[in-house]
């Protein structure tokens, strides 16, 4: 006898079995998708506003230096960003999509518009 890690019901059949019906099986294997899914909007969720908060700060600020405070307060998670670039000039961008941060030491960033 196994048990169906869906419904909890006993079932006979192979020992590895794990499910007493395709059903069973197809509603584990949707439900943990759909929450693997929602992990990911949530990232993506993140990201989007990042997006929206740096191209906001990037408006008034263009790429002066600005506080790291700041920016978190306007919503910036330092986080969540989606890739880093290299610059030709050796330095590292923490990149939101086609917008760039440079970190300083001292809790300054700057905004660069990668084109
Ligand atoms: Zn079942």
């Amino acid at each position: 006898m196994s048990t169906c890690l869906t419904c909890r019901k006993e079932f006979d059949g192979r020992s590895n079995r794990k499910f007493c019906s395709i059903s069973c099986k197809n509603k584990f294997h949707n439900t943990r998708n759909r929450e693997k899914e929602a992990t990911v909007n949530d990232i993506n969720k993140i990201l989007h506003k990042n997006w929206v908060t740096l191209h906001k700060l990037y408006g008034i600020y263009r790429s002066a230096p600005i506080s790291l405070d700041v920016a978190e307060a306007y919503g910036y998670n330092p986080k969540y960003f989606t890739h880093i670039h290299n610059s030709p000039f050796g330095e590292k961008y923490t990149m939101v999509y086609d917008l760039g941060i440079k970190n300083h030491i001292d809790n300054q960033i700057q905004i660069i518009s990668i084109d």
